[in-house]
């Protein structure tokens, strides 16, 4: 299991039909991220038994409410239940004014370092990069600034077969064969294959979550070879024009974005408060792009 995305909350706008607003937690080995922090995140933390102090990274998509109004509330639950090591949010200009602000009024003072690191990415960056996973941000279309965020686990270096290893091989070998690298003598000459004495390990996967947008065709070709894709889908395709006025997606918008990135599997959200029955937009979406599933809270979903 490389990554796994939790749905808490998938509700756009206001909460209703018991659907809470948006917020997944995201394993990715032994890391435990947050994206988004809608109101009431913290309950769905502690209903599906999720510890607020494993989170060590918050990813915000923007300052709507629907998608950060849980994150004052969150922060000092973890304060209160003593948290000591760093949390680090990422999220557009403002966030940091606007928790400065809370914190004063309400004289909070947090017993841990809690960062702020604004994204403002104009194109697809690499904002977190560590030996086996990486976090990239990249530009969505709204109607203020929005970001979507892309987990990749890297793929592990090649496992050696060891019987296969020349003996006395040297340490400084070792690490070209681990690197991919063929070992070549002082003529040039190829002495070992990597190919020959390693096993490829399993390869790179990711999960790219889009909300909010207006249909972006051009995010297929910027996201390309994404494993899982969270697309919102916040109408049907009879409410196009309103979709487009709102900065919004239609299920067969996202289905088409799906399909010309070439993902394995699609994943809906963002659901608009008009639909109790959320079927239509999966079907919607099912007609374009057949592995599309609902984004359900309490679902989990793994690559
Ligand atoms: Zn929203
Ligand atoms: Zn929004």
């Amino acid at each position: 299991l490389s990554i796994e995305v939790h749905i808490l909350g998938s509700s756009s706008a206001t909460p209703v039909f018991d659907r809470h607003p948006t917020s997944q937690l995201i394993k990715i080995l032994h890391h435990q991220y947050l994206i988004d922090c809608g109101e009431g995140t913290q309950m769905q933390l502690s209903r599906y038994n999720h510890k607020p102090n494993k989170i060590s990274r918050i990813f915000i998509s923007h300052l709507h409410g629907d998608h950060f109004f849980g994150l004052i509330g969150l922060v000092s639950t973890m304060s209160l239940q003593g948290r000591k090591n760093p949390l680090t949010i990422y999220a557009p200009l403002g966030l940091k004014d606007i928790l400065s602000l809370q914190f004063k009024y309400s004289e909070t003072i947090l017993n841990f370092p809690l960062y702020i690191e604004v994204v403002d990415e104009a194109s697809l960056t690499t904002i977190l990069d560590k030996d086996d996973h990486q976090v990239e941000c990249f530009p969505l279309s709204h109607r203020i600034p929005c970001y979507g965020y892309r987990f990749t686990r890297k793929q592990a270096a090649p496992s050696l077969i060891k019987d296969r290893l020349p003996e006395n091989i040297s340490v400084q070998d070792i690490i070209q064969l681990k690197q991919g690298h063929n070992l070549v003598n002082d003529e040039g000459e190829v002495t070992v294959y990597c190919k020959d004495v390693t096993q490829p390990t399993q390869e790179a996967v990711s999960y790219a979550y889009c909300s909010d947008t207006i249909y972006t065709p051009s995010l297929s070709e910027l996201l390309k070879g994404t494993t899982l894709l969270y697309h919102e889908s916040t109408f049907t395709k009879e409410y196009e024009s309103r979709a487009q006025s709102t900065f919004h997606s239609t299920a067969e918008q996202a289905a088409l974005v799906a399909k010309n990135m070439g993902v394995k599997k699609l994943l809906l959200g963002h659901f608009s408060a008009r639909y109790k029955d959320l079927s239509p937009i999966q079907d919607e979406a099912r007609q374009i792009f057949p592995y599309s599933f609902l984004a359900i809270e309490g679902q989990k979903f793994c690559i």
